[in-house]
């Protein structure tokens, strides 16, 4: 099967206690090669624009807060069935459901301090790597 593609954020909570180098190796060791990344300030517009699809959800305003409270690292991730294949190393959203081994059961904080963000269809991983990456960013 050839290699797609998807959009993952390793979040505020993740990068202020300097897990950036685990979560990657997490999702390196889950056989994904990361072929964008970099280190960001998102801005609120940003945020919101990003998590559009939650605006009516009643955590939307504390989620942008979250969002915006420190850096992130936004990277878009290579491999064999990509999305799910990050999808199954992030484990399920709140940390108490996840699995063992996989990254929120292993560092996350909360159900909203999760750590990771990770597209849900390679329909949106196209549109969330184009919100953040010109295609000249991106290096396989
Ligand atoms: P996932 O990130 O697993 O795809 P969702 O798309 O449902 O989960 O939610 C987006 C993000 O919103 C989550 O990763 C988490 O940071 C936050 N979130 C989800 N549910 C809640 C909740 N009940 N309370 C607070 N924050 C939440
Ligand atoms: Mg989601």
């Amino acid at each position: 099967m050839a290699a797609t593609r998807t959009f993952s954020i390793i979040k505020p909570d993740a990068t202020k206690r300097n897990l950036t180098g685990k979560v990657t190796q997490m999702l390196e060791d889950a056989g994904l090669r990361v072929v964008a990344s970099k280190r960001i300030q998102m801005t609120r517009a940003q945020a919101e624009g990003f998590y559009a699809v939650h605006s009516e959800r009643p955590f939307f305003g504390e989620l942008v807060d979250f969002m915006i409270s420190g850096p992130v690292v936004v990277q878009v991730l290579e491999g064999e069935n990509a999305m799910q294949r990050n999808r199954d190393i992030m484990g399920a959203t709140n940390p108490a459901d996840a699995a063992p081994g996989t990254i929120r059961k292993e560092v996350a904080e909360s159900i909203e301090a999760n750590s990771v963000h990770g597209s849900d269809s390679d329909e949106n991983a196209a549109i969330e790597i184009a919100y953040f990456f010109n295609e000249d960013e991106i290096v396989g």
